[in-house]
């Protein structure tokens, strides 16, 4: 059987689903392919520090309204070195604009129900299998229940893209390996993580984030290539806790919920588009956790890619034509923002143990420097924290915009 349609998405991640959301309220036929199963896909926890611009845009969207109800405003973080507490209160600094935190397992629940509510469908369980390109340059995808033909495909497929590997000539692009990966633990917590700690030690690099109520987010550098099953849980909970410097009035630790082995790289593809083969999000780039980028990155491509995407259906390609130069401009500046991070958050790999207080103390520096109010502070702050709007106004039909304002007040 052959299926038609005008928009593939494929993928119903983050940028799957709000991009299939966007062109439902600009009237552009999508279908929606999911390789995994509904609970699969609403249990897969990863992300959860969400920009400002990102959440306004969804706000917009009407998409935001349990994030808000439910979700945490956050606008301090702290980042310890050389035994001193370094409070960096990003909200002050960029003049107010302050982060969200809400898990993206939640976000994509709420992301499909309201997909669901307003009529739309996505087809679990249903990996796209391969992609073609008719006489026309028209995609022909295989999925489990035959043939799909789009006039577009959107690769939202995450970062092992079917899309991507379908690009005439490849997406491949630049990749960095780092030195170092990033073990990763979901643990039950006895209170809430009040803000993201960033610790910068001799011993390798620990973080805590932020998720919910009773669950946090926490990471400790390891080697590159280092294995998971070298580390049992007394030895993560111990070094968690000496690198991060728990005290009492910290939260207290409690189940592990989740163990994971972060590969730590950064990629961006040379190409997100060939002819009407589109990329968005991780498919065509990923970022390291080090920024809280990565879904961030993700939904400010589809905000994009949503406008000049409604604006080619009807016949104007002109915003289609800038979408890969404009998102790849941002991938990078996102990789260097990210990348300037990880540089600040841990040693240079193979440091001699002598001279690692050096490297320390720089770092201290640099911390100072970000923390202070100044050109320094306030840029890093409004990067960190997604200051200003996703640049979607200029692309999107009045109409469009009317109804989607209408639709989120009533919401
Ligand atoms: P994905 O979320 O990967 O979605 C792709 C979807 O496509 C998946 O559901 C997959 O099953 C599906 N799929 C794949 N192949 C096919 C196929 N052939 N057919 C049909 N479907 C297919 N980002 C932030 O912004 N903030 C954070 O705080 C943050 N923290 C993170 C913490 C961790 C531990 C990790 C691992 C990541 C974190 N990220 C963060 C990154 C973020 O999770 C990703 O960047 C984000 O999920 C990308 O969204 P996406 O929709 O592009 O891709």
């Amino acid at each position: 059987m052959t299926a038609r349609t005008t928009v593939a998405v494929v993928g119903a991640g983050p940028a799957g689903l709000v991009l299939a959301h966007a062109l439902r309220r600009a009237g552009v036929e999508a279908t929606v392919h999911e390789r995994l199963s509904r609970a699969e896909l609403e249990r897969t926890a990863r992300a959860g520090v969400l920009e400002h611009r990102v959440v306004e845009y969804l706000r917009s969207l009407g998409l935001a309204d349990r994030l808000t109800a439910e979700g945490e405003r956050h606008g301090e973080c702290e980042i310890t070195c050389l035994g001193e507490r370094v409070p960096v209160d990003y909200g002050a600094l960029s003049g107010g604009v302050r982060h969200w935190v809400y898990p993206q397992q939640l976000l994509v629940r709420d992301l499909v129900a309201a997909y669901e509510e307003d009529g739309g469908t996505v087809a679990f369980e249903s990996p796209v299998e391969s992609v073609a390109l008719d006489g026309d340059g028209r995609p022909v995808m295989r999925t489990a229940g035959g043939k799909l033909r789009a006039d577009w495909a959107v690769g939202c497929d995450g970062a092992r893209s079917t899309v991507a590997a379908a690009l005439p000539g490849g997406a491949d692009g630049a990749a960095r390996r780092y030195p170092y990966d990033w073990l990763t633990v979901l643990a039950r917590i006895s209170r809430p993580v009040e803000r993201i700690r960033y610790a910068v030690h001799a011993d390798g690099f620990a973080g805590m984030m932020p998720r919910t109520a009773d669950v946090g987010r926490f990471y400790l550098e390891v080697p590159a290539g280092e294995e998971l099953s070298g580390w049992d849980e007394p030895r993560i909970r111990a070094e968690l806790e000496r690198r991060l410097a728990l005290d009492a009035a910290d939260p207290a630790l409690g189940a592990l919920l989740e163990t994971g082995m972060l590969r730590m790289r950064g990629r961006v593809a040379r190409r997100m588009r060939a002819g009407r083969l589109l990329l968005a999000g991780d498919a065509a780039h990923t970022v390291t956790p080090s920024g809280a980028k990565g879904l961030n990155s993700a939904v400010a491509d589809v905000a994009d890619l949503a406008g000049a995407l409604a604006a080619a259906v009807r016949g104007d390609h002109g915003a289609l034509d800038g979408y890969q130069q404009r998102r790849l401009e941002a991938a990078w500046r996102t990789q260097e923002f990210s990348d300037r991070l990880l540089e600040l958050l841990h040693l240079p790999a193979g440091l001699p143990p002598e001279q690692r207080e050096f490297a320390l103390r720089l770092r201290l520096e640099r911390i100072h420097r970000i923390a202070r109010p100044g050109p320094e502070g306030a840029e890093f702050a409004r990067a960190y924290a997604g200051a200003g709007e996703l640049p979607v106004a200029g692309v999107w039909p009045p109409a469009q915009r009317t109804a989607v304002a209408s639709r989120s007040t009533g919401r």
